[in-house]
């Protein structure tokens, strides 16, 4: 039942008009991108400023009432979606989605929490600058949700995730305050390094409300290319080849197996493939020149010395600006033709380049011998270590041996069970399982210090659920 008292006291900080409580608050409030996390907001306030976020925080902050803050609700690990118990106030930030300040001299941009990321790119290169951070989602997706959970996207290779590209942020805390700079220092070892905190704690400590990073002088010209690749050991062999040549200048290096072509095919059959014959693997990859000659002549040397070499089977450059945002949009739309398919049993994991191709081995043996159906497991940021792996078994009981078997593969490969998609309510086990106590400890004492009455997204990242209303107030 929801409670007037403090859906009036928001209305009276943030107006009546900003504040949605019963039916007024919409599906998408309450269940997670995937459609797998379901819970239910007691209301779902959208701030106008930075003040106002204060403000409703010190609402709820007195009626120890949980806060939720939202982005564009495109994370997959379900840490935007409320719990069940309907006492949690979601913070939905899309009204504060300014781009504020684009510094061409100090070569930053800053903006509001709920600015959309492409909005950011976009007023990046009206300025003639470059907004590295890119993923599929950056027309929904927004900057304070980016940087809630570390943001990755095709570009880290070259540019970093949002942690290397923050130079800024403010956050509000439980109680209503604010802490955090929008100096734009790209040094500045004035003590801890608050920001650092709030980049990847998924709303966990705070609520992030606006931020500054760092531009760049965006490419002159790019050479990008699909190639094909017989198995992963190949696609190991043609990055270091690629790296070799292009130096520092490569800026993305994806790798697709045959699989989600035919997803993309069946799916969204109005995007064009690149090969007329699938090969098992394809690598995308683009690097950053000084001209459109330059990118042509290297692309096709390059291509041309990785077939002699037998390192590609085939190859398709982008001949033109839009043969390549045809590639990239190929790309970016494979997670909408693998969510098309149907439920998948997921996971986002990183390994060492070194154990890369190992790891894909294993995992290409090993998961359909548990049982037979189907699987990507060779997708994602090669150029970052970071794969996104796929599996729908025909067997259902499978499931838990599936993804035992992927992340026990990953622990002895020495990675990560959590490349870029963050803890949310998904990973909690894996967390708990992989992290060491005196690493879980840690965090704790950090989220104790800033939130001692766990009411920033209770129930993520950390095990602890919402305390209930009256050990709340103890
Ligand atoms: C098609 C597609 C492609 C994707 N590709 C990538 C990719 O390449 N790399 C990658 O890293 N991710 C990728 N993702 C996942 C997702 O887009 C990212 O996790 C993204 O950063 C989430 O941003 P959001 O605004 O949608 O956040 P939400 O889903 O709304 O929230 C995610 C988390 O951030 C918290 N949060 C949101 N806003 C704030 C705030 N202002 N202050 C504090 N906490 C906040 C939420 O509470 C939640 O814990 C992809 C998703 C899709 C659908």
């Amino acid at each position: 039942m929801a409670d007037d008292s403090l859906a009036a006291e928001l209305a009276r900080v943030c107006g009546a008009e900003n504040v949605l409580t019963g039916d007024a608050i919409g599906a998408e409030y309450n269940r997670d991108f995937l459609g797998v996390c379901e819970g239910r907001a007691r209301a779902v306030v959208l701030p106008q400023n930075e003040k106002e976020v204060c403000a409703a925080a010190r609402v709820c902050f007195q009626k120890r009432a949980p806060m939720v803050a939202r982005g564009g609700g495109t994370g997959y690990a379900g840490a935007a979606t409320p719990d069940a118990g309907g006492r949690a106030v979601v913070f939905a930030m899309r009204r504060m989605r300014k781009v504020t300040a684009v510094d061409f001299a100090n070569r930053t941009i800053t903006a509001e929490a709920g600015c959309v990321l492409e909005t950011m790119q976009n007023a990046a290169a009206e300025k003639d600058l470059l907004f590295p951070l890119t993923l599929g989602a950056k027309g929904i997706c927004q900057i304070g949700g980016n940087l809630a959970t570390n943001a990755g996207g095709t570009n880290v290779l070259r540019y970093g995730d949002c942690r290397s590209l923050c130079l800024g942020l403010r956050a509000v805390l439980a109680d209503g305050s604010a802490v955090g700079s929008l100096s734009g220092l790209r040094k500045d070892n004035s003590g801890y390094d608050i920001k650092q905190l709030f980049i990847g704690s998924e709303g966990t400590l705070g609520i992030i409300t606006a931020a500054v990073f760092q531009l760049f002088s965006p490419p002159k010209a790019r050479g990008c290319a699909f190639a094909a690749l017989e198995s992963p050991r190949r696609a190991a062999e043609f990055f270091h080849y690629c790296r070799g040549v292009l130096g520092e200048s490569l800026t993305a290096f994806e790798l697709m197996p045959r699989l989600l072509f035919s997803l993309l095919a069946k799916h969204l059959p109005q995007l064009r493939a690149p090969f007329a014959q699938t090969p098992p693997y394809a690598a995308l990859f683009e690097f950053a020149c000084e001209s459109e000659k330059e990118a042509k002549e290297k692309t096709e040397l390059l291509l041309a010395a990785a077939l002699e070499k037998g390192m590609i089977a085939d190859a398709v450059p982008a001949q033109t600006e839009s043969a390549r945002a045809d590639f990239w949009l190929l790309r970016e739309s494979a997670p909408e033709a693998t969510k098309r398919e149907g439920k998948w049993i997921k996971a986002d994991v990183s390994l060492p380049l070194s154990h890369l191709p190992e790891f894909l081995e294993q995992t290409e043996r090993e998961l359909p011998a548990l049982s037979p159906g189907k699987y990507i497991t060779a997708f994602g940021h090669w150029g970052d270590g970071n794969m996104h792996i796929s599996a729908m078994p025909e067997n259902p009981a499978a499931a838990e041996k599936i993804s035992e078997a992927v992340y026990d593969a990953v622990a002895k490969f020495g990675g990560s069970f959590s490349a870029e998609h963050g803890i949310g309510q998904k990973k909690i086990t894996l967390l708990q399982k992989y992290k060491s106590p005196e690493e879980l400890a840690a965090m704790r004492a950090v989220k104790n210090a800033l939130d001692p009455h766990n009411l920033m997204n209770p129930g993520k990242v950390l095990a602890e659920k919402p305390q209930t209303e009256k050990e709340n107030t103890k």
